[in-house]
């Protein structure tokens, strides 16, 4: 049986779909991915700023979608204002991953 024009357009729209569907899985396991520290789930970046009752988490803040696990990066020490008389600076103090708390 002779295949239609129809049959080769799904077909490619087919092939077109597994290869997006395998650039996201190479995507989430990639270099972009985040491997969680407390149960090793990896996962993309946008898995770990989205939560699916409050949406997007704050600037800075991260959730592991399977175990929940929430953490900022932010300043552990504090940080110094510099100040020469004329000009004033503020150097952060050390940044870290610090535990915080998880959001629905
Ligand atoms: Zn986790």
């Amino acid at each position: 049986m002779r295949r239609t024009a129809a049959q080769d357009e799904e077909q490619k729209r087919e092939q077109q779909r597994q290869r997006i569907t395998q650039a996201r899985a190479t995507l989430a396991k990639g270099a972009e991915a985040i491997t969680c520290g407390q149960c090793g789930e990896a996962n993309s970046l946008e898995a770990w700023t989205q939560r699916p009752l409050s949406g997007a988490l704050p600037l800075g803040q991260f959730q592991c979608p399977a175990c929940g696990y929430a953490f900022q990066r932010r300043e552990t020490t504090p940080g110094e204002v510099w100040d020469n008389g004329r000009e004033r600076l503020y150097i952060p103090g050390k940044i870290e991953e610090a535990a915080c708390q998880p959001q629905m």
